[in-house]
């Protein structure tokens, strides 16, 4: 065991940032606690540590600075490295690797996109860390079985939140996931394909396609590679500016300002795709950069990257539209 220097606020990741992770609880100045592992994260050197509840059988873990602990454990130093993960069955997360030595930290939902952290796992339990209210984030244990590589599809193979259907029983089905990648030469997609599909899940042609959030419409035209597209300006309430982008459109409407579902354009087939009709649906903040995918160089140099966000040498930031078919408007308005 290892003891505390000092009383010690802990916390739910390696920042002591309120701001960033809320607090778990405390230890005391001399308290035993058990070292799981440290990570370097925000320049410093972090303890993951155990220790004992008050009044309990139970345990929790959380995050100190290492050099507040007078360390006796040999355990691995991580440099912080996260992973993308997909909720596919809803569950609580835990304060350890245990559903039953250790208490609820919170939960997460179906569809909800999390990150394994620094691959760790203790038996069938891996550490995750996701967004809660406010911004917020929290690292916590939850069954790996929950998690898979790919986004679920909701309510019976449709995803219905990012956009207004009009017929009963239709749905917008993804048929090409974001990738993080952005290079052309290598699939890379830095957005969502889409397709319309009825109930039966045939697959609809000449459907219209909708803003996905109130804004102004900054660009419409035809390009080689993006066919018709309409550029959609979006402010938050917070003073941010994102843009969606609508490529492969068969033809778009001659529209200024867009509410939130309000048609734009028909789904087609034009400019460079091949793939057959789809919506090409594209998320990026400050600018609506060009070139949703491929093509984007960095000092001269083709280069691939990976995570859920990338901002490439001109400050474009593209995000993965996919939280916004499975999570509402409420990412546009508080999590990008
Ligand atoms: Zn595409």
């Amino acid at each position: 065991m290892s003891t505390m220097k000092s009383s010690q606020t802990v916390y739910y990741g390696p920042k002591a940032d309120l701001n960033m992770y809320p607090k778990v609880g405390s230890v005391s100045a001399n308290e035993q606690v058990k070292v799981v592992l440290k990570e370097v994260a925000n320049g410093n050197t972090w303890a993951y540590i155990e220790y004992n509840v008050t009044g309990s059988t139970q345990k929790k873990r959380g995050y100190v600075l290492a050099s507040t602990v007078s360390i006796t454990e040999n355990v691995t130093t991580y440099n912080t490295s996260k992973q993308t993960r997909y909720v596919r069955t809803a569950s609580s997360t835990y304060l350890g690797p245990d559903a039953n030595k250790y208490p609820v930290a919170g939960s997460v939902s179906l569809g909800e996109e999390v990150s394994w952290v620094c691959s760790v796992r203790e038996g069938a339990y891996v550490l995750i860390e996701y967004d809660i209210s406010g911004g917020q984030k929290k690292r916590a244990y939850i069954d790996a079985n929950c998690l898979g590589t790919s986004a679920p599809e909701m309510a019976s193979g449709r995803y219905i939140q990012g956009g207004k259907i009009n017929s009963a029983g239709d749905y917008w089905h993804i048929t090409n996931q974001w990738n993080g990648n952005n290079n052309a030469n290598t699939n890379g997609h830095l957005a969502i394909d889409v397709v319309r599909k009825n109930s039966s899940g045939t697959s609809l042609s000449g459907k219209e396609v909708y803003a996905i959030a109130d804004g102004t419409v900054v660009d419409r035209g035809s390009q080689k590679a993006n066919g018709n597209y309409v550029i959609i300006r979006h402010s938050t309430a917070a003073g941010k500016i994102y843009y969606s982008l609508y490529y492969h459109l068969k033809e778009s409407y001659n529209k200024t300002s867009v509410k939130k579902n309000e048609a734009i354009g028909i789904m087609g087939n034009t400019g460079s795709s091949s793939v057959g009709e789809h919506l090409h649906l594209g998320i990026t903040k400050n600018q609506p950069a060009g070139g949703y995918y491929g093509y984007y160089y960095v000092n001269g140099v083709k280069t691939r990257f990976s995570g859920e966000t990338y901002v490439d040498n001109q400050n474009n930031r593209f995000y993965n539209p996919t939280k916004y078919f499975t999570q509402g408007e409420s990412i546009i308005n508080n999590n990008y």
